[in-house]
């Protein structure tokens, strides 16, 4: 009978999508470690360290920082669940997937949603948002996505903050590609709440997202006339769990805590300022070898993400054939445009882990190799040659990894 059901062999691929991202060989022996009881000592020692150095990596005093116990789709619930009430007034920027879930999320959860919308591929105007503001009666939460990594767009959010908090509102973002890659800053950008995940920019597997509420978001939970919708995502309970009570509430993933651990261990021995020039070297070089083999890049100038980079593809091309070969080839995963961008373009991540000079030559190759065979035309070399260039004005020599490699 057990024969029908082999042994687990999936191949170790090069992940070049928008997450999950390549996991450090010290994130997996950490995970090996024995699994112990959720209400352990030595588990209540790396639950506090956990918290210590999420503070670090969120840039934040907020004493509610924890991992929640699900994917980076259940701190966004977490978040919503705790702040929002029956037909409190929420305003929410979509443009793209993310935002999109966003919006739905507090929808379901009972407020009364102003949407306020960019083209997929375009950031949102603080002008929009104030305008939706204007128009809401009494605006209790701004939500918006910092990082959409659906179609590749950097959005600017600190004028978005004070424009919240000038018309009384909380302000949060979801932070689930963006925490590990890019500046996020919760306390000096006033964010109440944020959300982020493990399998992005932290370097560990799917699994946990890190969250954090500030004072105001906190006082907002504490003066509910009504109870969380959620109780699995209930701050006030999960508090009682996290804080000094170590009150059960639920068993914690213990071995995917043991792997945030030892990712946010690695993110702070780098540095976090490190890691972001480590990212905005290695996307300027892949996106100007992108560029230089004739591709264009899909998000709007200016406002481009270094872990995230969106291609058009060329007409004539199918990409999912594209995708397919580099698969087949290359051992290399990238994804697909979901939405109203499908079959458009193509999403590349370098980000955490992947974030690295071999993978980028890597993968401007094989774009080149399998793009030409299928008759787009092509300069041969030109990625490569114009990539280099970009580390040399970024003063890194041929070869020379970016600080962090
Ligand atoms: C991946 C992603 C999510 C969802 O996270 P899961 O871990 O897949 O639940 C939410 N927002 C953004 C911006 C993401 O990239």
């Amino acid at each position: 009978m057990a024969d029908q059901f082999p042994e687990l062999k999936p191949a170790a691929r090069i992940l070049l999508g928008p997450g999950p991202s390549n996991v450090h060989p010290r994130v997996m022996k950490a995970m090996a470690s024995p699994v112990v009881g959720h209400l352990d000592p030595d588990f209540v020692k790396v639950m506090e360290d956990i918290k210590r150095m999420l503070r670090i990596v969120f840039r934040t005093e907020n004493e509610i920082t924890f991992p929640v116990s699900g994917t980076g789709s259940a701190g966004m619930e977490t978040v919503m669940a705790n702040l929002i009430e029956d037909g409190d007034e929420v305003v929410t920027g979509v443009h793209g997937v993310f935002g999109t879930r966003l919006a739905e999320s507090a929808g379901r959860l009972g407020a009364r949603v102003h949407k306020v919308e960019a083209d997929w591929g375009r950031v949102i105007e603080p002008a929009q948002i104030e305008a939706a503001l204007k128009a809401a009666k009494n605006p209790k939460l701004v939500a918006i996505v910092h990082a959409e990594t659906s179609t590749g767009i950097h959005q600017p959010i600190e004028e978005i903050s004070e424009l919240a908090h000038r018309y009384g509102a909380m302000f949060a973002i979801d932070a689930v590609t963006s925490l590990g890659c890019v500046p996020v800053e919760i306390d000096q950008w006033k964010i109440d709440a944020c959300y982020s995940c493990t399998q992005k920019g932290i370097g560990a597997p799917p699994g946990l997202s890190p969250v954090t509420f500030g004072p105001r978001a906190m006082e907002s939970i504490r003066k509910r006339k009504t109870k969380c919708r959620s109780w699995y995502f209930d701050v006030a309970l999960i508090e009682q769990y996290w804080g000094p009570d170590r009150l059960y509430h639920h068993t914690a993933p213990i071995t995917m805590n043991y792997a945030l651990y030892e990712a946010l261990r690695i993110v702070i021995e780098e540095g976090l300022e490190t890691r972001w020039r480590r990212h905005r070297a290695n996307a300027a070089a892949f996106q100007a070898g992108a560029r230089g083999m004739g591709l264009e890049l899909a998000a709007q100038e200016g406002y481009r993400l270094p872990q995230l980079s969106t291609i058009a593809v060329p007409a004539g091309i199918d990409e999912m054939k594209v995708r397919a070969a580099l698969l087949r080839l290359f051992n290399i995963e990238i994804a697909g445009g979901l939405g109203p961008l499908k079959g458009k373009i193509w999403r590349v991540g370098l980000m955490g882990e992947g974030s690295r000079r071999e993978n980028v030559m890597l993968i401007l190759n094989a774009l080149e190799e399998i793009l030409g065979s299928m008759g787009f035309e092509i300069a041969r070399g030109r990625a490569l040659s114009a990539a280099d260039r970009a580390y040399i004005a970024q003063g890194l020599g041929v070869g020379e990894p970016p600080s962090g490699d």
